[in-house]
């Protein structure tokens, strides 16, 4: 239905108006209906637009980048790599991947310590030679800080094999055999907690 340019909310004439004969009260009726029902869309559209907005502009937003918790993790330099002298080379690797050294002190492990340490593996054939292992030279325990730190430092350090170690990796790149892979870190947030309690007390850490 034509809508006056000048009053387009004015309702329009209607056929009724034009003094139709007959059926004129039908059409009148008939335009009236859609004359509102004209009206009541334009005015829901009207209505609705301001959401409508809102809801683009809100699914427009930039997303904002996931922010990584600030963790620690446990870290050991066993005792293959403090007999090659590597300490320092390890240690750039996590500093130069934003992890930050806040506790570190060079032991000799005990039987018992290595035997509780790794107390998980306990079941494993090769629990009697890792215990051995690990307390055949000093090693280089450390709290080590930083965003995401835990999975940080396993990306660091490299698979466990370090045939299957990725290149750059501290295992690829310094771990002799599946045993002496050079280093350990903590493989969960549980785990993190209790092994750096095992080895440190808070104020021997200092961030
Ligand atoms: P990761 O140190 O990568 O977390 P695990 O927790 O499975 O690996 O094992 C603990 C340590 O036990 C390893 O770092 C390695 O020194 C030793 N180890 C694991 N698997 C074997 C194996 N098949 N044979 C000998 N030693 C192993
Ligand atoms: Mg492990």
């Amino acid at each position: 239905m034509a809508k006056d340019p000048l009053y387009p909310n004015r309702r329009p004439a209607l056929a009724a108006d034009a003094s139709w004969p007959g059926s004129g009260g039908l059409v009148a009726v008939t335009q009236l209906l859609q004359w509102h029902l004209c009206e009541v869309i334009t005015r829901a559209k009207f209505n609705a637009y301001p959401y409508l907005e809102l809801a683009i502009c809100g699914f427009k937003q930039p997303r904002r980048a996931k922010k990584m918790a600030i963790e620690r993790t446990f870290s050991i330099i066993k005792p293959d790599a403090t007999k090659r002298n590597l300490t320092g080379k390890i240690i750039s690797k996590f500093e130069d991947a934003g992890l930050r050294v806040v506790a570190s002190k060079r032991i000799h492990m005990t039987q018992a310590q290595a035997e509780g340490f790794y107390a998980v593996h306990k079941e494993r054939p090769f629990y009697g030679d890792l215990c051995s292992y690990m307390v055949s030279g000093p090693v280089v325990v450390q709290v080590l800080e930083g965003e995401d730190a835990i999975a940080k430092n396993r990306e660091v350090m490299g698979a466990t094999n370090p045939a299957d170690a990725a290149p750059g990796t501290i295992r690829a790149e310094f771990a002799e055999s599946i045993e002496a892979n050079s280093v350990h870190g903590s493989d969960a947030p549980e785990t993190a907690a209790e092994e750096i309690k095992f080895f440190f007390t808070d104020d021997e850490i200092v961030g």
